[in-house]
């Protein structure tokens, strides 16, 4: 079976879907891998890493030929166009909001997996890349505020006087919150946090953060994610959040709604409120982000605070984005291949079924197929 590991076309990405650790079981599983020339330089994996491992590295096209194709970010339609007719695709496919791309994987016959659709189930832990890259982005924004951040994070007691540690704000506590509050307390901050979900506080404290109780009522959608709210109980939200944001030194924001535009969780009012050297980081940026008037790639004066619509936040650590990720994608393909390592698709398992994006010349998840059309 020939397997095609794909250089990144999209601007901002570095990171790469195999590494050399992932390339060689499969090579010793008497496949051919074939990688673009490049592909893994940003994750420190040269071509000569990738030969070292038994793959084949070519300059251009990998995709015209191949059985099964890693990616990172979603294929362009124009190189969807390419694959033949039963390739299978393993990557990013952004189906909420990429409809072309979809439909161009669909009419290419390929059976397309998209790494946003594995379930979160504890089969599927190992395979779960929304999980793998939401630990570096979370990691990733506190670092992007500190260095920011014109004080220390942590309490100094020195003979020269006594620095008190910042107070760091931390709106959103799923998987990318929770790794922002560890970060931020491992740095020394005092950490504040709210989420909407009742089961966030616990996890919260656990971190040893404190969890803001705002005295609104809870709200927990299906499969353990939020719902959207309403505009009344988003409005008294930002209320009672404001006196929080105002003393805030550095405010990160991860709030997200499955299928959905980021929640406004800050007005600019709320940002003009905040103190003089103040940091905001908004990891929503890329889906419209959680704070007002923010743009993603862009950083902006709001009054005193600095504001970061932060992007390609796992590309900027590429080395160990592209291990997890690498990871969770050799895991979903295993999955897909039986024992002597042709391919078996058995889409009646949980994880096959709900990952499969498009097969067969048809879009099979459905919310996705209502608007690709
Ligand atoms: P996400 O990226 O969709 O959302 C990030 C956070 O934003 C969530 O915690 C959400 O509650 C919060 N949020 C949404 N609207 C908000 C608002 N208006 N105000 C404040 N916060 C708001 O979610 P995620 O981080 O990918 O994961 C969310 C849930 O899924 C968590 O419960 C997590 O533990 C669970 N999960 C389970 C597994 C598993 O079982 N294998 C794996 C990963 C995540």
């Amino acid at each position: 079976m020939r397997i095609a590991v794909v250089a990144e076309r999209r601007p901002g990405e570095r990171r790469v879907a195999a590494l050399p650790a992932t390339v060689a079981p499969l090579v010793r599983a008497g496949h051919e891998v074939v990688v673009a020339s490049g592909a893994g330089v940003a994750a420190l994996a040269d071509d000569d890493a990738y030969r070292a491992a038994g793959a084949t590295v070519v300059d251009g096209d990998v995709l015209t030929g191949a059985d099964v194709v890693l990616h990172v970010r979603p294929l362009l339609p124009a190189d969807a166009g390419a694959l033949r007719p039963g390739a299978v695709t393993i990557g990013f496919a952004s189906p909420a909001t990429e409809p072309d791309g979809v439909r161009a994987l669909r009419d290419a016959g390929a059976t397309s997996f998209a790494m946003e659709l594995v379930p979160r189930i504890s089969r599927a832990q190992s395979m779960d890349a929304l999980t793998s890259q939401s630990l570096v982005t979370g990691y990733r924004c506190v670092l992007e505020a500190a260095v920011r951040l014109p004080r220390f994070f942590p309490l100094f007691m020195t003979a020269a006087g006594t620095v008190p540690p910042a107070t760091v704000l931390v709106l959103g506590a799923g998987v990318a919150g929770l790794q922002a509050i560890a970060t931020a307390k491992r740095l020394g901050a005092v950490v504040q946090a709210y989420d909407v979900r009742p089961s966030s506080a616990d996890e919260v404290r656990s971190m040893g953060a404190t969890f803001l109780d705002l005295g609104l009522e809870v709200l927990e959608g299906s499969g353990g994610y939020a719902r959207e709210l309403g505009e009344d109980r988003a409005q008294r939200q930002r209320e009672a959040l404001a006196p929080y944001v105002a003393k805030a030194d550095a405010l990160i924001t991860t709030a997200a709604v499955p299928g959905r535009q980021a929640p406004l969780l800050v007005t600019s009012d709320m940002v003009e409120a905040m103190g003089p050297g103040s940091v905001v980081v908004d990891l929503a940026a890329e889906s419209g982000g959680n704070v007002q008037g923010v743009v993603a790639g862009e950083t902006r004066q709001v009054r005193h605070a600095t504001v970061v619509g932060l992007q390609d936040a796992a590309s900027a650590m590429p080395a160990d984005a592209s291990r997890l990720y690498a990871k969770n994608v050799a895991n979903l393909l295993a999955l897909l291949l039986d024992d002597a390592g042709a391919l078996a698709l058995d889409l009646d398992d949980e994880i096959v079924d709900a990952a499969c994006l498009t097969h067969a010349g048809a879009v099979r998840h459905a919310p996705t197929r209502l608007q690709a059309g």
